[in-house]
C-alpha cells in the first residue's frame, strides 16, 4: 500500500547543517531518508520549508532550503519534483517517489505578493501564512491575541487561489482560520492537524473546523506528534486511531491523509518513529477498516484531492 505524506522538515535540517545528506546519510540523524521513503512505499512526500525563528523573516533562508531540496532529494535516482496533475499522474504510473514543495509561514516574503508567484515560478505548490507567532499576514495558533488576517493574508490567500498554491491552515489561530474559510475560493488543507475533540491542543482542530474543511472539500493531515495526539506519557498508534475515528464521525472519511511532520519533532509515537515504521499504522488501521478504507487514509484521499487541486501543467 501506497503512502502519501503531506509534511517533513527534513529540508530545515538540512538548511542548518550541511554535513547531513538525504541518502546514504549518518544512522539516525533524519527521520525522512531516501531510503526510508523507498522502503516505506512513499509515493509522494511533501517538503516543508519552514525557517527556525532566528533566521526568520527574511528571503534568503527560503531561497537556501530550495537549494537543499534540488542538492540533497531530487539528486536521489526515483526523487521525482511534483509540481502539477500531470507530474503526479506520471509518479504514481512509474512508480517514482514525488517530492512537493510547501512553505511554512510567509515571513520572509515580507508581504510582497510579487515573491508569493516567484515562490510558485520556484515550485512551491502549497503555503502555510504563519508558524506558531504572527507575522504580517496572520496570527500563529499559539499566540495569545488570536488575531485573524491582516489585509495583506487576505491579498495572499486571494494570490494563492489564483495562483493553485493550496493554503495550509495547520498553525493559523482559530480566527485566522475563520477568516481564510470564508475568504477562500478553493478548499483547504490542514497538513498536520489532528481533532481537538481527542486531544486539546491548540493545534489541533475543533469539530466546527473539521467540518468546516470537510464541507468545502479540503483535507486534514494527521499528525505523528505525541502532545498532539494524547496528553499520555507514552503515545501510542492505537491513540492515533481515536483521532481518525474521530473524523470519520464527523463525515470526514474521505478527507484524512496524514501529515507526520517528521523531522519536525524530537518525541515520537511509539513504533511510529520514522517513515519505514508507517507500516505499524497501516497494520493498525487494518484491524478496524477495510483494506480500501486503510487505503484510501494512506494515500488514496491526498492522491485524489492533489490531482483536482494541483495545476494541469
Ligand atoms: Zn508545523
Amino acid at each position: 500500500m501506497k503512502i502519501v505524506d503531506f509534511h517533513c522538515d527534513v529540508l530545515c535540517k538540512l538548511l542548518l547543517d550541511e554535513r547531513l545528506t538525504f541518502q546514504n546519510g549518518k544512522a539516525g540523524a533524519l527521520d525522512v531518508t531516501y531510503e526510508r521513503l523507498k522502503a516505506s512505499e512513499t509515493i509522494l512526500q511533501t517538503f516543508a520549508i519552514y525557517i527556525p525563528q532566528s533566521m526568520n523573516g527574511r528571503l534568503e533562508p527560503i531561497l537556501e532550503s530550495l537549494d537543499r531540496f534540488h542538492q540533497y532529494v531530487l539528486s536521489c535516482d526515483e526523487m521525482v519534483w511534483v509540481k502539477s496533475a500531470k507530474d503526479l499522474e506520471a509518479c504514481v504510473r512509474d512508480d517514482k517517489i514525488g517530492a512537493l514543495l510547501s512553505l511554512e509561514g510567509v515571513d520572509g516574503l515580507q508581504g510582497q505578493t510579487p515573491l508569493l508567484r516567484t515562490m510558485h515560478q520556484l515550485g512551491i505548490r502549497a503555503a502555510g501564512l504563519t508558524w506558531n507567532h504572527p507575522n504580517w499576514a496572520a496570527d500563529g495558533a499559539m499566540e495569545p491575541r488570536g488575531g485573524g488576517l491582516t489585509e495583506k493574508g487576505r491579498l495572499f490567500v486571494k494570490e494563492c487561489n489564483k495562483l493553485g498554491i493550496l493554503v495550509d491552515v495547520s498553525h493559523l489561530s482559530e480566527q485566522a482560520f475563520w477568516d481564510v474559510a470564508d475568504l477562500t475560493a478553493k478548499p483547504v488543507i490542514a497538513s498536520h492537524s489532528n481533532a481537538r475533540a481527542i486531544c486539546d491542543h491548540p493545534r489541533n482542530l475543533n469539530d466546527e473546523q473539521i467540518r468546516r474543511i470537510i464541507g468545502m472539500q479540503g483535507m486534514i493531515g494527521i499528525t505523528y506528534v505525541p502532545w498532539f495526539v494524547s496528553k499520555e506519557e507514552v503515545v501510542t498508534v492505537q491513540d492515533l486511531l481515536l483521532h481518525i475515528e474521530h473524523i470519520c464521525a464527523l463525515g470526514g472519511e474521505d478527507h484524512i491523509m496524514l501529515g507526520s511532520d517528521f523531522d519536525g519533532i524530537d518525541r515520537y509515537i511509539k513504533d511510529l518513529t520514522h517513515p519505514a515504521e508507517v507500516a505499524n499504522l497501516r497494520e493498525a488501521l487494518l484491524k478496524h477498516y477495510t483494506a480500501s478504507q486503510t487505503e484510501q487514509f494512506l494515500s488514496g484521499n491526498a492522491l485524489r484531492f492533489l490531482s483536482m487541486q494541483l495545476p494541469n501543467e
